[in-house]
């Protein structure tokens, strides 16, 4: 009943692929701070209407302020 290795280890492949990724894409958001907002050129009231503002986790406009070509 324990012995049987075969399903345990797609298993354990399976999880450690899912936290890796998960550790991955934490790691490489944009963003610096704990929201987009914090570091978004457009974090104005002027400039960003969203009701998601100032404390954005995903937005399509985000534009970084020290990117400023783009
Ligand atoms: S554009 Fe998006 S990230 Fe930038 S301030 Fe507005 S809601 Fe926040």
């Amino acid at each position: 009943m324990y012995g049987d290795l075969s399903l345990y280890i797609p298993l354990a492949i399976v999880t450690l692929s899912a936290v890796a990724l998960t550790l991955y894409t934490a790691w490489k958001r944009p963003g610096e701070g704990s929201y987009l907002c914090e570091d978004c050129k457009f974090n104005s009231p002027t400039d960003c209407l969203k009701v998601e503002r100032p404390e954005a986790l995903i937005c399509t406009s985000y534009r970084s302020v020290s990117n400023q070509n783009e």
